[in-house]
């Protein structure tokens, strides 16, 4: 790596070539400094070179060195992009970013047109490994887009031809970039065959670096397949060979210094490895602190995921009392806190689902007690309770209301405090007698049982107004839900109008169950009932209005 040194060299050798008028030996000395400026990282310079020997190999039509200098610039213009892309990487200002960014594409496209130079004419003039520079390039593109596909294809493409110009090291490396972009693609298993592939490769040639990464690679899949195991194995494994590794390259090195040169400019250059191996040494040593560390973080994970076994189960807890809580919470807000019965907000949530399951219902059974009787309940002159007795004695008849209503309630029925002294009772599997039934209890009940009220004990009656859902059995849509509410509201309306302390239901006539077709106008009619509709009227259409007195 004496790079600066190498280029004194060279550029007496170029002088020499000169002189010498020696046209392929220049060109052979310009494709090395081009390779050293490359790996010295200045590639400006390097561009430079490669530009003066394209332009002899132009000249002196060699078609190798010409198509080589592509493959130079191909990637000397790929590393400026990265270098730019490592710049933008700093979050740079808006207004640079865009001129980065520029640059960066620009980059990149001079390098794609030399690569594109170089698939047409590299196989042409024998300039195979050109040809396999240039197709490993193109891996590198697409991982770097992230096109992880085409990197898959174009690593293909190469081992295919790697095979046949018996290039192994450029097969290797298709494979090692196979498996990065396989393993992006979560194709993990495809992605360790073809990292043990180039492994392989790599094992063979004794290429002892890219041994490194495939054991890193190994390392980096297994993690992403949660074989935690298996990754920190290779993880470890990696760490051993490149602490091996690095031992062993500095001493090679100090070796066969010792043994070829004797000056005392070698003596020098020995003394400074022999500081760069004590470097080392101590660089090993933070290397086994650092796999130290290794061992330590693996063991926090496990303690940690215990920990986390632990705390989950704690969250699960915590989970289970806040969905308790919040269950309360919900029912709480759907509940009228002074008679605890459901209130309208409830209904207002699950009618879509009532409806749904009779209008279901309806097309496959044929039993007659499969409808939902709705019946709408006040409370009679209940004003002059509170006038009379005070709220909070209002409010006790209230409760005791409500209490009663719940007696006759079945399983699955509901009972809604729908507004101030308003009550809303939805039967389930019922019919019109079933419904009517319910009305009469409720009625005889509240004129037998007087409610306390302070001192005394009073009667309290109720109107009611019911029908049954759906209103039209065989087409459920008929009358909707909010407009059979309005029905009902209509009839207790009348219910209160005719003397109070009854109910006033609407049905279908049982004889024209199957002849009633609710028009839009009947509907109308129905919507907007008064205590002085023509009942005959109604009863031609098929409707039957019924009140039922206590
Ligand atoms: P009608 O027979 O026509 O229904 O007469 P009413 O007096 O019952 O009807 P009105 O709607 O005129 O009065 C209802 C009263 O109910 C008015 C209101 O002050 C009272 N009220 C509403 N909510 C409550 C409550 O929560 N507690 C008490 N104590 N009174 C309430
Ligand atoms: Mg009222
Ligand atoms: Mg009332």
């Amino acid at each position: 790596s004496l790079y600066d040194e190498a280029i004194v060299e060279l550029t007496q050798a170029q002088a020499l070539a000169i002189q010498l008028n020696d046209t392929h030996a220049q060109i052979g000395i310009l494709s090395h400094m081009v390779n050293i400026q490359y790996y010295m990282q200045q590639f400006e310079e390097a561009l430079i070179t490669n530009q003066n020997m394209a332009e002899l190999a132009d000249q002196y039509q060699d078609n190798f060195f010409r198509i080589f200098s592509y493959s130079n610039a191909m990637n000397i213009y790929y590393m400026l992009a990265t270098e730019v892309q490592n710049q933008i990487s700093d979050l740079p200002e808006d207004s640079q970013l865009q001129a980065l960014e520029a640059k960066q594409q620009d980059y990149i496209e001079q390098s794609e047109k030399y690569r594109t130079k170089i698939f047409e004419q590299a196989e042409a003039v024998g300039a195979f490994k050109s040809y396999l520079r240039a197709l490993i390039q193109l891996q590198n593109q697409y991982l770097r887009e992230e096109a992880m596909e085409k990197a898959v294809d174009s690593a293909k493409r190469t081992i295919a031809a790697a095979e046949r110009y018996d290039s192994p090291y450029e097969k290797a490396v298709s494979y090692n970039n196979m498996a990065i972009a396989l393993r992006s693609l979560e194709r993990y298993q495809d992605a360790l065959e073809a990292i043990a592939k180039a492994d392989e490769i790599y094992q063979q040639m004794q290429h002892k670096q890219s041994m490194l990464w495939a054991l890193e690679d190994y390392s980096i899949i297994y993690e992403l397949m949660g074989d935690y195991q298996k990754s920190l194995e290779y993880y470890k494994r990696y760490h051993n060979d490149s602490v091996a590794l690095m031992k062993q390259t500095s001493s090679e090195k100090v070796l066969e210094l010792q043994k070829v040169y004797e000056t005392d400019k070698n003596k020098r250059e020995i003394e400074r490895l022999n500081q760069q191996n004590l470097i080392n040494a101590s660089e090993i040593k933070l290397q086994r602190i650092l796999i130290f560390a290794g061992a330590v973080i693996a063991l926090m994970i496990v303690v940690g995921m215990l920990y986390f076994v632990q705390r989950n189960k704690a969250i699960a807890e915590a989970n289970k009392k806040l969905d308790r809580l919040n269950r309360k919470l919900k029912e709480q807000a759907l509940r009228d806190p002074l008679t605890k019965l459901h209130n309208r907000r409830f209904i207002n949530e699950i009618h879509e689902k009532i409806a749904a399951t009779v209008v279901r219902r309806k097309s496959n059974e044929v039993d007659d007690k499969q409808r939902i009787g709705l019946v709408l309940l006040d409370i009679d002159h209940f004003k002059q309770i509170n006038d009379n007795y005070g709220h909070d004695i209002g409010d006790q008849v209230l409760i005791k209301v409500a209490a009663h209503l719940q007696q006759f309630l079945r399983k699955g029925d509901i009972a809604v405090r729908w507004g101030g002294e308003e009550f809303l009772v939805i039967l389930f599997d019922t019919n019109q007698e079933g419904l009517n039934l319910f009305c009469e209890r409720i009625l005889s009940l509240m004129n037998t049982t007087p409610i306390k009220m302070g001192e005394d004990s009073n009667l309290v009656t109720l109107s009611m107004g019911h029908t049954l859902f759906p209103f039209v059995e065989t087409d459920p849509h008929k009358l909707s839900w909010d407009e059979s509410l309005k029905l009902i509201d209509r009839l207790l309306y009348i219910a209160k109008e005719q003397g109070r302390n009854q109910a006033v239901g609407i049905t279908i006539d049982s004889q024209n169950t199957n002849k009633i077709n609710l028009s839009d106008k009947q509907k109308q009619t129905l919507l907007n009932l008064e205590t002085d509709t023509d009942v005959i009227s109604l009863q031609n259409d098929g409707l039957l209005m019924t009140t039922t007195r206590a």
